[in-house]
């Protein structure tokens, strides 16, 4: 594993844990909004944390926290993820991965074996719009892989978007929910993102922070926006069903 960093306790990242959240390098989308993007390829600064650090940080926790977010970046890029995972659950943490639902292959081993208590994927567009939010041509098809996995799955699920109010119209939203299936467990939490720039590119398009393509040489090199999120809960798709013990 390509590892830059923990954050030693958080009370928000896996609900009902005491958990540790760890971050992952390498990512294959491009999301205007990243809120990690010095995580998102290997560069000369990139923080890197060794395994054996991160275990032994896991080591003294032993029973005081319980839980391990695995978030990135991708995680489902290591090719060492499931042992990784095993590992972790070696020592009595349950584990929760996040993750954008690129990779089904991944998850959909990692379900198989019940190696997860808890995944929450991003869903990151509404299908019309998934390619150019992510800059993957292949983004939709392997999230809605990812989706049906899930929904086939006994792993508690949480599905999240990030919001971004220039670029999103309720319809967006309802779109986005159509393509989670109803009756699954899971449900829907909608992340405002909240960028404090007046303006957009003027091409009004995914392009809030990174000028893509079609910009064109109109489009401003924008600074990274301060990391700010606010949740809005939108309802259920289903109601919340907590896993069976
Ligand atoms: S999937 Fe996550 S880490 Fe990757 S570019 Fe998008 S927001 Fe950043």
């Amino acid at each position: 594993m390509r590892l830059a960093h923990y954050e030693p306790l958080s009370l928000t990242d896996f609900p009902g844990r005491l958990a540790t959240t760890v971050f992952t390098v390498g990512c294959n989308f491009a999301c205007p909004y990243c809120h990690n993007p010095e995580l998102v390829t290997v560069r000369e600064d990139t923080p890197q944390l060794t395994e054996e650090t991160f275990f032994a940080f896991l080591e003294r926790r032993r029973g005081k926290l319980n839980g391990v977010c695995i978030t990135g970046g991708e995680p489902t890029l290591h090719a060492d993820l499931a042992g990784f995972v095993e590992r972790i659950r070696a020592l009595g943490y349950a584990v929760k991965l996040d993750t954008n639902g690129s990779n089904p292959e991944v998850l959909g081993h990692l379900l198989e074996t019940s190696s997860l208590d808890y995944v929450a994927m991003d869903v990151k567009a509404p299908p019309s719009g998934y390619s150019e939010m992510t800059g993957n041509p292949y983004a939709l098809v392997l999230a809605e892989a990812s989706i049906r996995l899930l929904a086939e799955s006994n792993t508690v699920h949480e599905y999240r978007t990030t919001v971004l109010p220039l670029l999103f119209a309720e319809i967006d939203i309802d779109n986005i929910i159509s393509m989670l299936p109803p009756g699954s467990l899971c449900h829907p939490e909608l992340h405002r993102y909240q960028d404090p720039r007046p303006e957009p590119c003027p091409c009004q398009r995914f392009c809030v922070r990174r000028p893509r393509s079609h910009c064109g040489p109109h489009a401003p090199a924008l600074p990274s926006p301060p990391h700010q999120h606010t949740k809005r809960h939108l309802g259920s798709v289903s109601p919340f069903t907590p896993p069976v013990a």
